[in-house]
């Protein structure tokens, strides 16, 4: 396993030269001490999770501030990022909508109060049943391909108050994320539009169909440059100016241009920011920004990310081969990414000792490790960080999005507690977001309500039964 170790990701928090990584290492190093004094962390809470709320705001503003000139434009989270109920509640109360890509998150949206016309469901795979729900509450919809409008045709009510629209890729490549790049050639989503015959599919499918309003792009996330998605929804505008002039009104009123922004995860500066983001479209689709359509976003990883960490207890520090390892509670279960592909999501690390002080000392190669029992869990290798000792404490530095949201049961590790937390003017608050998970819970996940059935699973035993 390497990880690109002539990248300066190492992170002491010390003091630094780097103003803006010591107030990250400062507000953070608050937060854990007011956790360790509450309980929220000790021996027996050896993980947890928290989220920056004023953080969350400030990110949330920026979003807005940056496409303010929009007349009409509809700012959905994309849930998969942050599947938690208190999380989208909050955002909800932002202003934002949401886009759901499961009957769970839509489950999970409904319960934190956004009104059907604010949720968009996009997923490559909805069922009959799905998409018959979501028309029925007036929940908007992008198709993900031909077939699926074909259903839609025949599921739709008369008085359908859902907004419908159809998913493209426009197939502009990749990013250097191969499993975050969606506008491949052969990427899974959409209606390919540079394959043969592919774009005067779409312009049909919206001349047969009035009701088609909607244009979707998501081009890619995580490794994409801007310029790069910029050009996916530069030709997705342009299809859309097609579609119309041969229709020869505005049948398509909006466009989704869907979420994506990287993230950095090397140090504590926010870049490319969602301005950066704007200036680029404004480049690559200056009449984007003319009214004309109306837009929907749908951002993750760029509104959340940043506004988040994780802090896991060392419960052994130890050598191995002469590489120390220091042996923590965080790993593949909270950190799932960035063990199993470590090239691709490399993550800052900081040291805290016992009582949540930022560790000083010399410092040494060493590896922190998880506790899932297999050899690759890693969530950092040979990093260069102070000695650390049982009893400290790492920081797992922009893991507010797609990370301890969205666990992986792994070992039966729980799902651990998720906290939000306000810092400013010095004195923390908390408030839960999600407990940890019990043992009774991970015992129900298991199957415990079937614990016998399989000794009655005979051939001559009974019939099937559910
Ligand atoms: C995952 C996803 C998003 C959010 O992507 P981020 O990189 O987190 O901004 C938006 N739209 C669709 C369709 C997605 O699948």
């Amino acid at each position: 396993m390497t990880l690109n170790s002539d990248v300066p990701l190492d992170f002491c928090p010390q003091p630094t030269t780097d103003g803006a990584a010591l107030r990250s290492a400062e507000r953070v190093g608050t937060v854990l001490r007011h956790a360790l004094d509450h309980g929220l962390l000790g021996t027996s809470q050896p993980v947890a999770a928290f989220l920056d709320i004023d953080g969350i705001r400030a990110s949330v503003a920026s979003l807005q501030a940056a496409f303010a000139t929009v007349p009409e434009v509809l700012h959905t989270f994309a849930a998969k990022a942050a599947s938690l109920v208190p999380v989208l509640r909050l955002l909800a109360g932002l202003g934002m909508g949401c886009e759901v890509a499961s009957p769970g998150e839509l489950r999970l949206a409904r319960d934190a109060g956004f009104a059907p016309s604010r949720i968009v469901l996009d997923s490559p795979a909805k069922t009959r049943e799905e998409i018959a729900e979501a028309l029925a509450l007036g929940i908007a919809l992008n198709a993900d391909n031909l077939d699926e409008l074909d259903r839609i045709d025949t599921l739709r009510p008369a008085d359908c108050a859902s907004v419908i629209g159809l998913r493209v890729n426009p197939q502009v490549g990749g990013g250097t994320i191969g499993a975050m790049s969606t506008a491949t050639a052969t990427s899974k989503f959409g209606v390919a539009l540079r394959d043969a015959g592919g774009r005067d599919r779409v312009v049909q499918a919206f001349v047969r169909r009035p009701w088609l309003t909607r244009l979707h792009a998501h081009v890619g996330s995580q490794g994409c440059p801007l310029e790069l998605i910029a050009e996916g929804i530069a030709e997705t505008y342009r299809l859309a100016e097609e579609i119309n002039a041969t229709v020869g009104r505005q049948q398509i009123t909006s466009l989704d241009i869907g979420g994506g922004l990287p993230v950095n995860f090397t140090d504590d500066d926010v870049r490319p920011t969602f301005d950066d983001y704007t200036r680029a479209l404004r480049a690559a689709v200056p009449g984007l920004f003319e009214g004309r359509y109306a837009l929907v976003t749908e951002f993750g990883r760029s509104l959340l990310a940043k506004n988040g960490f994780i802090a896991a207890r060392v419960e052994y520090a130890k050598q191995s081969g002469g590489r120390r390892i220091a042996v923590t509670h965080a790993g593949a279960q909270t950190a799932t990414r960035t063990v199993l592909m470590p090239g691709s999501w490399p993550l800052r690390v900081g040291a805290f000792d016992a009582e949540g002080r930022p560790r000083t000392g010399p410092t040494e190669a060493q590896d922190i490790a998880g506790p899932c029992c297999f050899a690759g869990d890693i969530v950092a290798e040979g990093r260069d960080l102070p000695v650390l000792a049982e009893g400290d404490w790492v920081v797992l530095y922009d893991t507010g999005a797609y990370y301890f949201s969205t666990p992986w049961a792994y070992n039966s590790l729980p799902r651990p507690a998720v906290h939000g937390y306000t810092a400013d003017g010095g004195a923390v608050r908390l408030a839960p977001v999600r407990d940890a998970q019990t043992l009774d819970e991970i015992a129900a996940e298991s199957g415990a309500r079937h614990t016998d059935r399989l000794l009655a699973l005979t051939p001559s035993g009974p019939a099937t039964t559910r």
